[in-house]
């Protein structure tokens, strides 16, 4: 053996070694980082930021690219553009009394640009006389000087200074740390993981020409060119996908281990009283699903079904046919509801369809006296309580059932993974039904999901019925109202929604700030409700009870108006809702609690207050609650906000009804970095997928997955030892995945 042979083995054999080492270190504290002190780590913690890997995976949210940068003298009037400099000056200004701005003026070697920033006053604590910063915005011109107004403005660090030709990174940062600190920290990290390992297969990363994972999370951090982010971007998308997938795919398989699956007998004597019970004659999209559905559970297999239909075409009808199922078969089944009006109103509905099939049925929920709940429990453990409506509640220790083999989540995107892994566990070896208004494409639900079986509700059963919806600005909102009370006075009934209305302007801002910097992002896809939280909820339910309160004595006069907010308890939810339902209110202002899946067809009106402050697929949800009878339904958002965000997508709910289309629509908004609700389905590995744009990866990951685990179900090969870690290392991280 030559000395240089030698010296390459060793030279081999430390580089194995300090692979391994900084692969290792992903997983290390983030308090391990250099500059991470315990402040900062506690900090970092409540951004959910723990380990060195998170740390990496906090991908800027958007990058300023100062290759495009102009002096004040070049920047062209009425052009977007950036441009850095020092600050000379700033003050902060109350012209009104609600009013607010922040006025900062900015020299570079050729002038002077005024920037204007309203309703920011926390600007005055984070940027400082003779700070180096860059702002991106459009150039006005006014009095003599170039301006820029609410620009996005970014602090530089030292580095930075006069360095023309770079890509700033913005990572999500927090009150404690800024985000130039995030930028710091973040390259110590990438510092301390240099050189890891790849745990792709080699053939997938040459396949689809991948970049390696160590230069994927450089380039996405401090990228030289916005080429080089697509790219990377590309790699970790794949990566984030296939893991899942394999994570997925290997779950699914596990929950039919030693477990006896059951055949349901689907064509038993509560299946034929159901179907000569059901008061209305069913969709044709609905037989399609109850057809798909009864055959998956007939299967001597865990079946995990999803059936995803926009609001109001008719999903809950279809679990009774399930349950029938799981009656004649002599076994029990659980439908969970993410709220108590809806599990009673499933009581309501489901509950006297399966008194007509002969199936007994029992309600449990957080209010259940306890009496009544231990007599329910008794029922469930002997068997003669045959299915279960409830709240999370059914999810407790003690609701033990003598054999269940149907669970049924409703609304599922509103329950956490663990919630339905929780709810699986009280069966054995159960199937699973879920229910979902969220819209998500086929490959998206197969991957978020794993090995699903699906069914879509397409079209509403109620055609006759139009639901047309208009945008109006605030002085326009009478004629809403308006038509409101022509509603009430056919017999019809409203809704009228309130958002943080009447939070005074500083309020306001903090509650902007609060909700991270770039508003526009705050889409809640997959409808999930942002009930008032915390500090603001007080104001919220104040806003909404004036509200109440002036509709009821001006233009509502004459008529019952209640108020349902997330505060109130219960019981007192529950009566509102009751009397809404029985018509003794006729108009119900409410806060976003009425969400989901309420159902009084004879709710025609919808009024939604400051629309813009809602999500689209919030809004969505919301104008699902009118239109659901055969009567017609007007939905009027009213909003002020001139911006073209905002107008962009309230226009949108106004050319569109569809909950599919829109969905696509305010998935093509989003940018880069921004996730499908990923939080909301649990697959929080999801961290750059872009379901829409990315739709061919996810597809090409999925039947990768596919290929590998038909060879290799359990990772075990050697070549496979990188990947089964990382697999590992997901399922622990998000703890129980989908099946
Ligand atoms: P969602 O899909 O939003 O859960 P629901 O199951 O609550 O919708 O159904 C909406 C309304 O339509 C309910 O009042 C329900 O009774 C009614 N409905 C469901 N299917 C039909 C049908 N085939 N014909 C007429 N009305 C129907
Ligand atoms: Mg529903």
């Amino acid at each position: 053996m030559t000395e240089t042979t030698k010296k390459r083995i060793s030279a081999g054999a430390v580089d194995i070694v300090d692979r391994t080492s900084a692969t290792m270190c992903l997983d290390k504290p983030v308090s391990t980082v250099k500059g991470v002190s315990d402040r900062r780590a506690k900090a970092l913690a409540k951004m959910g930021i723990r380990t060195v890997r998170d740390m990496l995976q906090n991908y800027p949210r958007r990058y300023v690219d100062l290759s495009k940068v102009e002096t004040v003298r070049t920047a062209v009037i009425g052009e977007q553009c950036t441009i850095m400099g020092r600050i000379h000056e700033m003050k902060l200004k109350r012209p009104k009394q609600n009013l607010v701005l922040v006025e900062i003026t900015l020299v570079d070697e050729t002038g002077t640009l005024l920037v204007t920033a309203f309703r920011q006053p926390w600007l005055m604590d984070t940027l400082a006389k003779d700070m180096m910063i860059a702002v991106a915005g459009k150039v006005e011109f006014d009095y003599g000087f170039k301006r820029m107004t609410n620009p996005f403005i970014e602090s530089l660090d030292a580095d930075h200074e006069g360095g023309v030709g770079m890509i700033v990174p913005v990572h999500p940062a927090c009150n404690e740390i800024s985000t130039a600190w995030m930028r710091r920290l973040t390259k110590d990290a990438l510092a301390d993981t240099r050189g890891l390992e790849d745990f792709l297969p080699l053939d997938l990363r040459c396949k689809y020409r991948l970049m390696a994972r160590g230069n994927a999370f450089e380039s996405l951090h401090f990228p030289e060119s916005m080429g080089e982010v697509a790219e990377a971007r590309r790699r970790m998308v794949y990566e984030e996908v296939f893991l899942l997938e394999l994570a997925l795919m290997q779950d699914g398989a596990r929950r039919q281990e030693g477990v006896q699956p059951t055949a349901h007998v689907t064509d038993g004597e509560a299946m034929l009283a159901l179907l000569g019970a059901i008061p209305f004659a069913l969709t044709q999209d609905q037989l399609k699903a109850v057809d798909e559905i009864l055959a998956v559970l007939a299967k001597p297999s865990c079946a995990n079904h999803m059936l995803l239909g926009d609001v109001g075409t008719g999903k809950t009808v279809i679990a009774a046919f399930a349950m029938a199922a799981a009656a004649d078969t002599g076994n029990q089944a659980v439908m969970m509801a993410p709220t108590e009006v809806l599990a009673r109103q499933y009581a309501q509905s489901l509950g006297s369809l399966m008194d007509a099939a002969g199936v007994s049925w029992g309600i449990l929920t957080g209010t259940t006296p306890a009496a009544e709940r231990q007599a329910l429990l008794e029922g469930l453990k002997q068997g003669s309580v045959q299915v279960l409506f409830g709240t999370h509640a059914v999810l407790e220790d003690d609701v033990v059932f003598r054999n269940c083999s149907l669970c049924i989540i409703d609304e599922q995107q509103r329950f956490g993974v663990q919630q339905r892994a929780a709810l699986l566990a009280k069966g054995v070896g159960p199937d699973a039904l879920y229910l979902t208004a969220t819209p998500i494409p086929r490959s998206l639900a197969l991957a978020l999901f794993g090995n699903l079986t699906l069914s879509y509700l397409k079209e509403r059963p109620n055609k006759g019925a139009e639901r047309t919806t208009q945008v109006l600005s605030r002085g326009r909102a009478q004629e809403a109202y308006d038509a409101a009370r022509a509603a009430l006075d056919r017999g019809e009934q409203v809704y009228v929604v309130c958002p943080l209305v009447g939070l005074d302007t500083e309020e306001r801002d903090k509650k902007a700030k609060k909700s991270s910097e770039d508003a526009e992002d705050k889409y809640d896809f997959a409808g999930i409700s942002i009930e008032a939280d915390g500090d603001y909820a007080g104001e919220n339910i104040k806003a909404a009870e004036t509200h109440a309160k002036v509709l009821q004595e001006t233009i509502f006069h004459g008529y019952n108006v209640a108020l349902l907010h997330g505060k109130l308890n219960n019981a007192a939810k529950q009566q509102t809702m009751e009397e809404f339902r029985k018509g003794d209110v006729q108009v119900l202002v409410a806060t976003t609690v009425i969400e989901v899946g309420v159902d009084v067809p004879n709710a025609t009106v919808m009024i939604i207050e400051d629309a813009d402050r809602f999500g689209l697929s919030q809004l969505h949800q919301l104008r699902g609650r009118v239109g659901r009878g055969s009567k017609s339904a007007q939905v009027f958002l009213v909003s002020n906000s001139q911006t073209p965000v905002a107008v962009e997508r309230l226009a949108a709910m106004e050319r569109t009804d569809d909950g599919f289309e829109l969905a696509s629509y305010d998935l093509s908004l989003r940018r880069e970095g921004d996730i499908l609700g990923n939080r909301q389905h649990g697959a929080s590995s999801l961290k750059l997928v872009n379901v829409i744009r990315d739709a061919a990866i996810i597809d090409a990951a999925h039947s990768d997955a596919r290929y590998i685990l038909d060879r290799d179900p359990d990772l075990a090969g050697e070549e496979h030892r990188a990947l089964a870690r990382e697999v590992r290392q997901l399922r622990g991280a998000t703890a129980v995945l989908g099946g």
